[in-house]
């Protein structure tokens, strides 16, 4: 007999896990919205689909997913021109560390980068958007912790930071982002950032991962990055 590349009954099982997955993270922001006098609909799930394939990302998409994070550009150039050319109206974001060699191509591939943290990386990201006239939206990424081995501006840096990205760098800032320590209760990681962005004048808030996406939506959060709470643990 001819062997198949994939089995479609097989391909068909994995394929609703993820989608019984996401539809029950849905279902959770949907209630923390409602618990927490959101608007319903108020807050955009990403879903992080670092580590996982096109093949397991899809069915999610058809289910009606349509905003994906990555944390690698180059992972991210590998999967995705296919996916957006299958599927137009994906959006996707960038929630990894950028390095000033790879702005060309964060700017070129992603509606949205999450991780912009220092001058070096803002005058490199306004350079490339001007010269392949495009605008991902951009967000500044806070190191609430001050974990060393994180990316992130300092938290007292960061009014001055956003204002330089809109005046020196010619940026508009559309949010803060933050990853809280791994061992910490983030909830006062998440308050640091909210009143960070109310002083700066930014509206948008970043923050909330599988573990703790109800208490960030609790703080404020306008979007939430949730990956193996759909994907599963990652390999
Ligand atoms: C991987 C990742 C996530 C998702 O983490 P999960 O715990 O799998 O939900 C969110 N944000 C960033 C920046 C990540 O790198």
């Amino acid at each position: 007999m001819k062997a198949l590349p994939l089995d479609p009954v097989r391909l068909d099982e994995a394929g609703s896990d993820q989608v019984a997955r996401w539809q029950a993270v849905l279902a959770s922001i949907r209630a923390a919205e409602t618990g927490h006098a959101r608007a319903a609909g108020d807050i955009v799930l990403v879903a992080v689909s670092k580590t996982h394939d096109a093949d397991t990302i899809r069915p999610i998409i058809i289910a009606g997913q349509r905003v994906f994070g990555e944390n690698r550009v180059q992972e991210a150039q590998a999967k995705w021109p296919t996916l957006k050319a299958e599927f137009p109206g994906l959006e996707l974001r960038l929630i990894g560390p950028l390095q000033s060699n790879k702005a060309a191509d964060a700017v070129a591939l992603f509606d949205v980068i999450e991780t912009v943290d220092r001058d070096k990386i803002a005058a490199e990201l306004a350079k490339e958007m001007q010269r392949q006239r495009r605008t991902p939206r951009l967000y500044v990424q806070v190191n609430t912790g001050l974990e060393p081995q994180k990316a992130g501006i300092a938290p007292v840096d960061t009014v001055a930071f956003v204002e330089r990205c809109r005046t020196v760098h010619g940026l508009s800032i559309e949010g803060l982002m933050c990853i809280p320590p791994a061992d910490e209760n983030p909830g006062p990681h998440f308050a640091l950032l909210r009143k960070l962005a109310r002083e700066a004048g930014v509206g948008k808030l970043s923050m909330g991962m599988s573990g703790d996406f109800e208490t960030a939506i609790q703080f404020g959060a306008t979007s939430v990055r949730v990956g193996s709470a759909i994907f599963g643990a990652r390999g």
